[in-house]
């Protein structure tokens, strides 16, 4: 057995962070980035996610027709898109379509924007059609662990416009979960609460494999937990109030 001791600070980091208007992100909350194609070394995910993308990729072929438009940025970056859009677009677009620096999804290596490859890609809001090979690339998404972040008909629970081309990395099951549930990394977080430690969401995952999810409230004194040494669960933090536990039977 392992025996695992959760502090207050760790809730800022992991694949289920929640990064919006509410929710500002810890400068911690990137950690291991890493390129995910080798000829684009300046476009960083972390780690999982970079290695998620690949394999999905593969899958479908879908470098050949998706180009990376951008993926993990710092703060500074943000900042200057913002600057610029503002100046260029005016605060009403820019309130819609660019994340406040230090809220935005960018700085966590866990989201991207992609585009439909063509001469002239739209920084800010890259073309990633319905159909063709980038409406397969939505369709195999979640089975990767990847979500569309800001679906049409969510904006007034996201507080972003609908926006076809930016994914964000969850992890498997929570991708397949909130897809079938139609519901946004707001509501998934919130939903989870209600299945404390020991009273976890069960179900059976694409795999085969019984998972069971459950939520931890973070607290003054670290939590302690006892879980089996090899690797069959996994933690994230919710950026928020709490910790997200999933456990594969
Ligand atoms: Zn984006």
């Amino acid at each position: 057995m392992k025996i695992l001791s959760l502090s207050c600070h760790d809730i800022y980091k992991g694949p289920l962070i929640l990064v919006n208007q509410a929710h500002g992100l810890d400068e911690s909350a990137a950690e291991d980035l890493i390129p995910v194609t080798e000829s684009r070394p300046d476009a960083l995910l972390q780690r999982p996610a970079a290695q998620a993308l690949a394999r999905l990729m593969d899958e479908i072929g879908g470098w050949q027709h998706i180009a990376f438009v951008s993926a993990w940025r710092s703060r500074r970056e943000q900042q200057e898109i913002w600057d610029d859009s503002l100046r260029e677009n005016g605060p009403e677009f820019t309130r819609a379509y660019v994340a406040v620096p230090g809220h935005s999804e960018h700085q966590t290596g866990l989201a991207m924007d992609l585009g439909a490859k063509k001469e002239q890609i739209d920084f800010i809001c890259p073309d990633f059609p319905y159909t063709g090979p980038c409406q397969d690339f939505r369709e195999s998404a979640a089975k990767y662990g990847f979500i569309l972040r800001y679906p049409e008909g969510k904006e007034s629970i996201t507080g972003i416009s609908h926006e076809p081309w930016h994914f964000r990395y969850v992890g498997a099951p929570h991708a397949a979960i909130m897809q079938e549930q139609n519901m946004t990394l707001e509501e998934y977080t919130d939903c989870l609460k209600r299945f404390p430690y020991g009273s976890g969401l069960r179900r059976v995952a694409d795999n085969g494999r019984e998972v069971c999810i459950s939520y931890l409230k973070a607290a003054a004194d670290p939590i302690c937990l006892k879980l089996p040494e090899e690797d069959s669960w996994s933690l994230s933090g919710n950026n928020a109030d709490g910790f997200i536990l999933t456990e594969w039977r």
